[in-house]
């Protein structure tokens, strides 16, 4: 019997033998880890296993019986399908660091169908500050993950099939407008404006679900090669229409380093994430009195690391300090944004954030509602960091 399930039956008060309060309570707790829908095992400090709830049986298929006394995380049981890291990163946190260890791992079980489970170990250490057990509790979430996937692939593939329809629409709308074959009146130009207005705003949104859905997939590219950062910047800022509605130009300013900056990135991305920022300085300030956009490089350590520090600032409506936290999750945008500009989809810095820290950088904000709001993103000074994969952004 492991030692936590020795208990004495002590006498009570008036000599007759009883379980004690301290008894119940146990029992109590011992009958809610082996009931718990989540698998529970609780190993020695070598990872051999001394209890293995119920479940366990039901999501391995191995039985409490065959599991006690094996060792955890091995082929022998369900374990051991993780490279070699995984597992290496796993007994440092709980064994070195006396941390506990939390991830998606892939198992076996009996039967030999694969599992997706999400686990957390944890050391329970001693008086002494050694480690005495580790407990450890798996959820299977194989169904959860596959109807994640499905998600993904229908919004993916939904994406995809309306962006051919779109790019038509865009076209002849640009085709119409510009006069090329022959004039509109200007009630036709202004519907026609409006239809154009539409399916950009359209392309925009089925652009960013399918990064979304890339991203979220996994595996995107990043290539770094050699590249003058302000010559890259000017470009991105002169090809970009950084109207609003068409007609206001809203001034973007760059002042470019006395001495270009060369580094090693990956100018798509690096682009998309530049061009989603300028692009929602420029939306989120025009209207305002002289709305104007700054962009301005500088190289400092950030985090202890040396960096480049791209800056973009506005003058435009600001972040309320009360929704800042929640700016970089899907979907979100704050109130007054949403009062502001009509349009957007509350993507663009999801998106950024992750390519951004795929590539080993950062990205942040100071802002201030109604005054000035800027974000910052950095590239380290050794370069974008490469991330081998298939996919690219759209
Ligand atoms: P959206 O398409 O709504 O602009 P983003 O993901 O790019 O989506 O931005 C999320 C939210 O962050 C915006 O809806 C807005 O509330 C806020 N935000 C981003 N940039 C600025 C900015 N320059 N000024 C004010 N608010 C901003």
């Amino acid at each position: 019997m492991p030692s936590w399930e020795k208990q004495s039956v002590s006498p009570d008060r008036s000599g007759i033998s009883s379980i004690s309060k301290a008894e119940e309570e146990l029992q109590k707790f011992k009958l809610a880890v082996e009931n718990a829908s989540d698998h529970i095992i609780i190993t020695n400090e070598n990872a051999v296993i001394l209890y293995a709830n119920k479940a366990v049986e039901r999501i391995t298929g191995f039985s409490q019986k065959e599991v006690v006394g094996k060792k955890a995380g091995t082929k022998e049981l369900w374990g051991g399908m993780m490279p070699r890291e995984f597992y290496e990163t796993m007994w440092e946190t709980i064994k070195n660091r006396k941390k506990v260890f939390t991830g998606e791992v892939q198992n076996r079980r009996k039967n030999g169908e694969i599992y997706t489970a999400l686990a957390s170990i944890s050391p329970v250490l001693g008086d002494n500050g050694a480690v005495r057990f580790f407990v450890g509790i798996e959820r299977d979430i194989t169904k959860e993950k596959a109807i994640d996937l499905a998600k993904t692939e229908f919004v993916s593939l939904a994406s995809h099939q309306l962006r051919t329809p779109l790019t038509a629409i865009n076209w002849y709308s640009e085709m119409l407008l510009s006069g090329d074959v022959g004039p509109l009146s200007e009630e036709q130009s202004r519907y026609l404006k409006e239809v154009y207005k539409g399916s950009q705003r359209m392309v925009r949104l089925v652009n960013d679900l399918l990064n979304v859905s890339r991203l979220e997939a996994g595996g995107l590219i990043v290539e770094p090669v050699p590249a003058k950062i302000d010559s890259l910047i000017a470009a991105s800022i002169k090809e970009g229409k950084f109207s609003v509605g068409a007609e206001k130009e809203i001034p973007v300013r760059f002042e470019r380093s006395k001495e270009e900056t060369k580094l090693a990135v990956d100018s798509e991305l690096l682009n998309q994430v530049f061009r989603n920022l300028i692009n929602n300085a420029v939306r989120y300030c025009s209207g305002r009195p002289n709305p104007k956009v700054e962009v301005s490089l500088d190289k400092r350590p950030v985090d202890g690391v040396n960096s480049l520090v791209i800056e973009v600032r506005d003058n435009g409506i600001g972040i309320p300090k009360l929704e800042q936290g929640r700016v970089f999750e899907k979907f979100f945008r704050a109130s007054n944004a949403q009062k502001a500009a009509a349009g957007g989809t509350g993507l663009g810095l999801y998106i950024s954030k992750t390519v951004v820290e795929k590539w080993g950088g950062k990205i942040w904000f100071e802002s201030e509602e109604g005054k000035d709001t800027a974000f910052y993103v950095t590239i380290p000074l050794t370069g974008m960091v490469f991330q081998k994969g298939e996919k690219k952004l759209a």
